[in-house]
């Protein structure tokens, strides 16, 4: 990913040490726990705090945020303890409450997120604000739904800007809560390099145990931030409580993060260059055998044209995923891998192949 130099400049808070660390419980439940957990975290050298107070829950019946009452909790928050807060906004509503409160930073859920009207409704609602505003990725993995979503928050005037990456729905099971496809928020970032990409290592692992590989792989994908769930009883937490480290937990977790060298020297500049050399020449080779390939297959669509024979032999195509997903494992290349790769090779056969088929002799 792209690295900017002073990601949070123009958010007017100072010097901001990289990665900026934002925590604090899903939701904010009652004055004692949002006090107790604001000043442990303080206490770890945390200043920025996060609490949900509306919740947008998938199921209906479960708890749905304090409310308003939540926003004079996170006064004195920052009233007592000196802490910049936040929480999340899903509609004007909120939006002009949070603002009367005079809250430091709100940010759009990933429901939200999804949601053009709602987008469009917050963005109009913020016009001539001043404090950052920042978009979770929507739940599903689109990115140019994301992109919008922040251009209609650009569109209204807003200038402090962040995005949050906090993984993907997804039917499949995977050991992750939300799959966090990496290379979203990379795309995210090639097309929008100004905006300073926070990652939400909560949402994407759904568990306490993935937080430390995931928050590890943003810091090495070079992300300006994370956003992080921490309570000061887990256990007891109404929302997210499986994901929800106690402060002096999350204090351990972070330290034990290593902080690689955005920049490099010369030397490495130099080593690196030639790695990345030798990954081109294996990309020409790559592209140039792909496109051999699928110079056989279309000699193949040829015959089975001229011999009546569809386009689609099941048992042939059995036999080439798993021989390669054989193969790959001798690389030591995964089969979920390899299974993709050969799916999107066969289809670009498939359709070579029709083109064949249908075409003129
Ligand atoms: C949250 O931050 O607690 C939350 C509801 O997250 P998301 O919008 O990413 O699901
Ligand atoms: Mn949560």
């Amino acid at each position: 990913m792209t690295v900017l130099e002073q990601p949070f400049m123009n958010w007017g808070w100072g010097d901001i040490a990289r990665p900026m660390i934002i925590a604090g419980p899903c939701s904010a439940e009652s004055e004692e726990q949002i006090m107790q957990t604001a000043a442990d975290l303080k206490a770890n050298g945390i200043g920025i705090l996060r609490a949900g107070i509306w919740k947008p829950r998938t199921r209906p019946n479960s708890f749905e945020g304090v409310g308003t009452i939540g926003l004079g909790w996170l006064n004195r928050v920052q009233q007592e303890l000196g802490m910049k807060v936040s929480t999340e906004v899903a509609n004007a509503k909120h939006v002009e409450e949070v603002l009367k409160a005079g809250l430091d930073m709100l940010w759009i859920g990933a429901r939200t997120s999804a949601n053009p009207f709602a987008m469009q409704e917050i963005a109009d609602s913020l016009k001539g604000v001043d404090i950052p505003i920042v978009v979770k990725n929507p739940v599903n993995p689109d990115v140019d739904l994301w992109i919008g979503a922040v251009e209609r928050i650009m569109g209204a005037g807003i200038t402090k800007l962040g995005v949050i990456h906090r993984g993907f729905s997804s039917f499949e099971k995977s050991r992750f809560r939300n799959v966090p496809q990496w290379q979203l928020a990379i795309e995210f970032r090639r097309r929008m390099p100004n905006i300073p990409m926070i990652c939400d290592p909560s949402h994407i692992s759904g568990c306490t145990e993935l937080l430390h590989e995931v928050s590890q792989k943003a810091l090495d994908l070079n992300y300006d931030g994370l956003i992080i769930e921490s309570h000061c009883n887990p256990a007891k937490a109404w929302s997210d409580a499986k994901q929800q480290l106690t402060p002096a937990d999350l204090n351990v977790m972070l330290k034990s993060l290593v902080l690689r060298d955005v920049k490099t020297t010369a030397a490495q500049d130099t080593s690196l260059e030639e790695l990345r050399l030798q990954i081109d020449k294996y990309d020409d080779e790559l592209f140039r055998v792909i496109g051999e390939r699928m110079k056989i297959a279309e000699q193949i669509g040829k015959y089975k044209k001229d011999n009546n024979i569809t386009i689609l032999q099941s048992s042939r195509w059995n036999d080439i995923l798993n021989t390669a997903i054989e193969k790959g494992k001798l690389q030591n290349l995964s089969e979920d891998f390899v299974s993709v790769i050969f799916m999107a090779i066969h289809q670009e056969s498939i359709n070579k192949q029709t083109v064949v088929m249908n075409g003129k002799d």
